[in-house]
């Protein structure tokens, strides 16, 4: 397995774990679930930090913060919209 496969691996276990701690699900649509933790890991072969894969990492240390995932916007939007912005986390159905 790649190196890149085994981050993702990785992050899938995370991503678990933290839905299950939250009480979230993952986004059941198994294609776009791939796609977010793929570039999960992209960006903590690029960054080595986990920086949401669809938001804008500016260089700045304390914004960029924000968007470490779990981003600090995930709760409001899960609440709003029923996902997060990168459809990773859903609210339980
Ligand atoms: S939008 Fe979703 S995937 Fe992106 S950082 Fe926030 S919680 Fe993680």
């Amino acid at each position: 397995m790649s190196e890149h496969d085994e981050l993702k691996n990785k992050m899938y276990e995370w991503t678990e774990k933290y839905a299950n701690k939250a009480g979230y699900r993952l986004n059941p649509d198994k294609e776009a679930l791939d796609y977010v933790l793929d570039g999960l890991a992209s960006r903590i072969e690029k960054f080595g930090r986990r920086y949401c894969p669809c938001r804008i990492v500016t260089g700045d240390e304390d914004e960029d913060k924000k968007i470490v995932c779990p981003c600090i916007y995930h709760k409001d939007e899960i609440e709003k919209d029923g996902n997060c912005h990168c459809e990773l986390f859903f609210k339980p159905s």
